[in-house]
């Protein structure tokens, strides 16, 4: 990525809502019906990958970019980056806070998606702190002012992840009924993941993989009385300004 993001710089781009994850697929996967929900009611929505997924035993680095990018296509986000962090060895430090710091002052989302911080893998994990902290930062006026204008989001979204067992009560759900369908094709984009590598047994057929996402999707759709669902935290509770226009059910 260039340097060349002054603050005056007029390329800065501003987007609605940015998704934030540790790997290529993790947006896909936790969060893709939502970012087609938003994109498709004509938000400019932008992914951001702090590493490659070079680690993952399957697909090259080359395939894994071009996927996800097809994959950013099926969703109909606006861009989609690669940050370049290390993956498998992503860690919040100040170095790598900083990379997320430039990409936030520069597409200035006012929603960031991220994962949720109780996660098996520890990028995943370190990937929430990260963006947690990045957001943060980046709104201090008078921090590293050649990392961009000072910026910070409005609201910080955390995606419950939808390969364990919910344990978290969601602060809401989103209804993506209507784009369950794309975000499977966003997910199918990730072709090479679905495809065993040398010595590996085909234990991941998109078919099955289906079934598995089909269920997380229901099981938080249930929660709204949906057929498909998303579910997410925030830190903070969530504002209600019309008790009339609550969503969902009680019974
Ligand atoms: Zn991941």
């Amino acid at each position: 990525m260039d340097a060349a993001h002054e603050p005056t710089e007029p390329t800065r781009m501003s987007v609605d809502l940015c998704a934030i994850c540790a790997h290529p697929d993790d947006a896909e996967l936790a969060m893709g019906g939502t970012l087609a929900r938003e994109a498709a009611r004509g938000r400019r929505v932008a992914l951001v990958d702090p590493t490659r997924g070079e680690a993952g035993s399957r697909g090259t680095p080359e395939i894994r970019a071009a996927e996800a990018l097809a994959a950013a296509r099926v969703l109909g986000a606006a861009h989609r980056e690669a940050l370049g962090l290390p993956d498998a060895r992503l860690t919040a430090t100040p170095e790598a806070r900083d990379t997320v710091v430039e990409a936030m002052r520069r597409l200035r989302p006012r929603v960031v998606l991220l994962q949720h911080w109780e996660q098996r893998h520890p990028d995943h994990a370190a990937a929430s702190r990260l963006v947690y902290d990045a957001a943060f930062v980046a709104g201090l006026r008078s921090y590293r002012p050649e990392l961009g204008a000072a910026f910070r989001p409005a609201k910080l979204v955390y995606a419950l992840p939808t390969t364990e067992d919910p344990t978290v009560a969601p602060s809401f759900v989103v209804d993506i009924t209507e784009t369950f369908d794309t975000k499977m094709r966003a997910i199918a984009a990730f072709a090479s993941q679905f495809v065993p590598g040398p010595g590996e047994s085909a234990d991941l057929p998109l078919d099955r993989f289906r079934e598995h996402m089909e269920l997380a999707a229901r099981r938080q759709g249930q929660r709204i009385r949906v057929r498909y669902g998303e579910a997410f935290v925030t830190r903070e509770p969530v504002e209600v300004q019309d008790l009339l226009a609550l969503g969902g059910s009680s019974f």
